[in-house]
């Protein structure tokens, strides 16, 4: 079928990068466009004796040159890879939006800068960082120097979702290698193909093989669960849905191997009534809708004081009534496709869950009809309801789709406890003009992140998790060096 979403010639058919090498498996799945339903490409899914052979090319790594590598060897290659992926920028662009469905001004702004900028960041980060370093003195009178000296993990392997591929693999991949560790990524089946251009990026850079590996394939019986069983991995880095983190933390209990997980949100924003209220409400569209919804930073959960609520959802749905979702390359839209029709049939089922619930659907709550190959793609409406119980499923669980409720409160206290009451703890945003109510309610909140007047902006350098179920650990910055490293302690007798 013809389409104006294709992939570049080199990922088709989509292989597997292991020890420097793009190896077809022979055993292949399809990678479907969400827009228009069609084949981008074939893909070759690594099986348990390929994962292998990448953790064993890793192995063999860490034990050459790059295992012996100093940080600014290391800083170099990943800034050579940058600039491999700024060259080839709109290859990267063309194969997110082909395997997302995103808007293209999405991707280019946030997912292939980002992608770039991971590497960047943490080139730099790591040349800079600096370890302990304490003078003791016992009670006898002995003095000591002790200091701290960080070494890579070793094997790390890379596990990452489907809603921001090449942000998520990158994020991870940049640390690890730069605390001089080698990597094996396990990018989702749903979006194999930005992994393999950052796989044809180390390729052209000259990393040594075996430094960077990725593995496509699905999650049990596949290339997932042979790597996270796999006994020559040393730590697994895991962003995806909280059940799949419980199923990974059991594969590696016996190993007892490091883990970090980021896990499933299902987010609150409070707005106050004496919050800035036009931007209150953008902010509340773009963190409810961006990227329909597929973030998992992603608002679903809205508590507005009482006096502002009815003027709130009135103007909430004009705004998103007014938001254009269709081709992603089209000039203007802010929503495309969700990812896949099977992720549209879940999200589908909690719109009907909710009217069972009692909801009132205030905008949306159905697939838009479009009349052209739009149809045959995985489209929902951006949606709002109000009505819902607090303990409702669609207020407990994650939808991860474009999908916001609304409810009124009366109290700080109230709106508080009504934000914390959530088995997630990942994100939140606090909406007011009150400098001491944004340092008081954000000291209060169980989450790993919280915003004040924006969503999403992110420095690099910050601590990046979530609490409950939404997660273990905290990457980003130095949180992301101390993961990715083994530290040994050094005391010297003076
Ligand atoms: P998912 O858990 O279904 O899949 C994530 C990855 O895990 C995929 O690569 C998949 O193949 C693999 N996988 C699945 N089962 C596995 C197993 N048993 N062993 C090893 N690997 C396995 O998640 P998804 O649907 O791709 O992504 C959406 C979810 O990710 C949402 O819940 C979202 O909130 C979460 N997410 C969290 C963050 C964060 O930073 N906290 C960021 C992005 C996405």
């Amino acid at each position: 079928m013809l389409s104006r979403f294709n992939l570049p010639a080199s990922l088709r058919p989509t292989r597997n990068y292991v020890g420097g090498e793009f190896v077809e498996t022979g055993r292949t799945f399809s990678n479907l466009c969400p827009v228009d339903g069609h084949e981008l490409a074939q893909v070759h899914e690594a099986d348990a004796a390929l994962v292998d052979r990448a953790v064993r090319s890793a192995r063999a790594a860490m034990a050459g040159p790059w295992g012996r590598s100093h940080v600014e060897e290391r800083a170099r290659l990943l800034h050579r890879v940058a600039d491999i992926i700024e060259r080839r920028f709109e290859d990267f662009l063309a194969a997110e939006v082909a395997d997302t469905g995103r808007p293209l001004g999405q991707a280019r702004q946030l997912d292939i800068y980002r992608g770039i900028h991971n590497f960047r960041t943490f080139a730099d980060l790591g040349k800079l960082a600096h370890t302990d370093f304490f003078e003791t003195r016992l009670g006898d009178g002995t003095e000591l120097i002790n200091y701290t000296k960080r070494k890579p993990l070793g094997v790390v392997a890379s596990i990452s979702p489907w809603n921001l591929p090449i942000l998520s693999l990158t994020w991870k991949a940049a640390p690890a290698l730069i605390c001089g560790n080698a990597i094996v990524c396990k990018p989702s089946e749903e979006t194999p193909s930005t992994a393999t251009l950052v796989a044809e990026a180390f390729h052209e850079a000259g990393a040594p093989a075996g430094v960077f590996n990725v593995v496509h394939g699905f999650g049990p019986g596949s290339a997932g669960e042979a790597l996270t069983t796999h006994g020559g991995v040393d730590a697994v880095t895991f962003t995806g849905e909280s059940r799949t983190g419980a199923a990974i933390m059991k594969a590696v209990a016996d190993g007892v191997k490091e883990v970090s997980f980021e896990l499933g949100g299902k987010n609150a924003a409070i707005v106050f009534a004496d919050a800035d209220f036009d931007a209150a409400v953008e902010g509340i569209v773009r963190s409810s809708f961006t990227n329909a919804g597929q973030v998992c930073l992603c608002t679903e959960r809205v508590y507005v004081e009482r006096p502002l609520f009815e003027r709130f959802v009135a103007a909430l749905k004009a705004r998103t009534e007014a938001l254009q979702v269709g081709w992603p390359d089209q000039p203007g839209v802010f929503m495309g496709s969700l990812i896949s029709h099977g992720h549209r049939d879940k999200v589908l089922s909690y719109f009907d869950l909710a009217v069972q619930e009692g909801a009132t659907v205030v905008t949306g709550g159905r697939v838009p009809q479009f009349g052209d190959a739009r149809d045959d793609g995985a489209f929902v409406l951006p949606t709002i309801w109000t009505g819902l119980a607090d303990d409702a499923r669609c207020m407990r669980e994650e939808v991860f789709g474009p999908v916001c409720h609304l409810a009124p409160f009366d109290s700080e206290d109230e709106a508080i406890r009504r934000a914390n009451d959530s088995a997630y703890g990942l994100a939140s945003s606090v909406w007011t003009t009150n400098l001491s109510r944004a340092h008081r309610v954000t000291a209060r909140l169980h989450v790993g992140i919280a915003w004040v007047n924006t969503w999403f902006s992110r420095d690099l350098r910050t601590p990046f998790g979530g609490s409950k179920l939404s997660g273990m650990g905290r990457e980003g910055g130095r949180y992301s060096l101390d993961f990715y490293s083994e530290t040994t302690n050094v005391s010297i007798k003076i």
